[in-house]
């Protein structure tokens, strides 16, 4: 460990969940339902199921270049394929961009409450993680303007943000952009863009000639139900693809990956029904908490931070007994608070009623 760069040294592995068959063995039950992770609850795109059926090539390496699913991407988002980097999950972007942009000793700027991954594609490259502090929950964009120094290299913003659901508006983004020299890259991290229905509610790509340091990130593990699969993209302008292109790894997404993300990209069907199941099981989750007297903050994305008033540990064990998973956010710095991912109808009621029962045992 001594022989790693001091940035490393400093993160800790980040700890995924068990997986489903091994705490229905540990807890007796048969029919967990997991609400932690901000996966979509009716599956991947059927359309990317039917493409992966037909996928008989395994046997050759994946097409580097990506031709066919960027002539795709780039169709519907009015873009030119040189402006755009596949990834690995869109954490590979993320990635990229760091190892692409920092140096040791330069500084990245997030917001406190922001994306565990940020702090760390910085700390790996052995950078400097400058977080800002919040404005209830979300972006202080003007501030983050203001922490920019001339070691600032990265600042990452994310629209709708994880884990905390808030989101800001076009002006607000707008004002954001012009203030940031053009030597930092700013990184609109739009994970979650495809659930978003509020007017005022930006398109980064649409921002992208305007500021040629923008780089916009968005991925297939969310509305396409691809988590699986790891598949992810940015959009920027040429000159920063093709840097991130010089530090990819050759190959580094895969075959399946690329065919179901192509066909999921126009199956409408499935993203409209992810979107207005999402948009509904929002409304149903709000107005849960809130007759359990909870404070949540306001959500557009596919999630729900609340606030269980005390350490939200043994309430997320005593969900866990019920048999639901959900997120503690303890490790963001929020050890009061649990993430609950929108599911089917079903399952928010059945997080629900878990809740209620947990916190009636008290
Ligand atoms: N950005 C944000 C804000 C996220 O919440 C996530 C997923 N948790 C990602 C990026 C990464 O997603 P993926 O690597 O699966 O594309």
């Amino acid at each position: 460990i001594e022989l790693a760069n001091s940035g490393a040294q400093q993160l800790k592995p980040y700890e995924p969940g068990k997986p489903i068959e091994e705490l229905e063995r540990e807890l007796g039950l048969t029919d967990i339902v997991k609400l932690a992770s901000n996966e979509n609850p009716l599956g991947p795109s059927h359309k990317a199921l039917h493409a992966l059926k037909h996928l008989h090539e395994l046997h050759l390496y994946p097409d580097g270049a990506g031709f066919s699913l960027k002539a795709a991407l780039a169709e519907k988002l009015g873009v030119q394929t040189n402006q755009l980097t596949l990834g690995n999950g869109s954490n590979d972007v993320l990635d990229l961009i760091a190892r692409a942009y920092l140096q040791p000793g330069d500084e990245a700027i997030f917001s406190e409450y922001a994306f565990a991954v940020y702090p760390l594609v910085t700390l790996a490259c052995n950078a400097r993680p400058v977080a800002v502090p919040s404005n209830l929950y979300g972006h202080d964009l003007a501030a983050m303007a203001e922490a920019v120094t001339e070691r600032t290299r990265v600042i990452f913003v994310a629209n709708p943000n994880n884990p905390t659901g808030t989101w800001f508006n076009a002006h607000a983004l707008d004002e954001f952009l012009s203030r940031i020299p053009e030597r930092v890259i700013v990184v609109l991290d739009e994970a979650y863009f495809e659930y978003v229905e509020e007017s005022h509610y930006p398109n980064g790509v649409d921002r992208l000639q305007k500021y040629p340091n923008l780089v916009v990130t968005r991925t297939f593990s969310k509305i396409h139900g691809l988590a699986g699969l790891r598949i992810g993209y940015g959009v920027c302008n040429p000159q920063i693809a093709d840097v991130l292109n010089r530090v990819r790894q050759p190959f580094n997404v895969n075959t399946p990956a690329m065919v179901a993300a192509e066909a999921a990209l126009s199956d409408d069907d499935h993203i409209e029904n992810s979107r207005s199941e999402n948009t509904s099981g929002l409304v149903q989750i709000a107005e849960g908490l809130q007759k359990l007297h909870l404070e949540q903050i306001p959500s557009v994305a596919n999630f729900i931070a609340f606030d269980c008033g005390r350490d939200a540990m043994p309430v997320y064990q005593g969900l866990l007994r019920e048999g639901v998973i959900v997120r503690p956010l303890g490790g963001y710095g929020m050890p009061n608070f649990l993430r609950v991912t929108v599911g089917t109808s079903r399952e928010n009621e059945r997080f629900l009623a878990a809740l209620k029962k947990v916190l009636a045992d008290g």
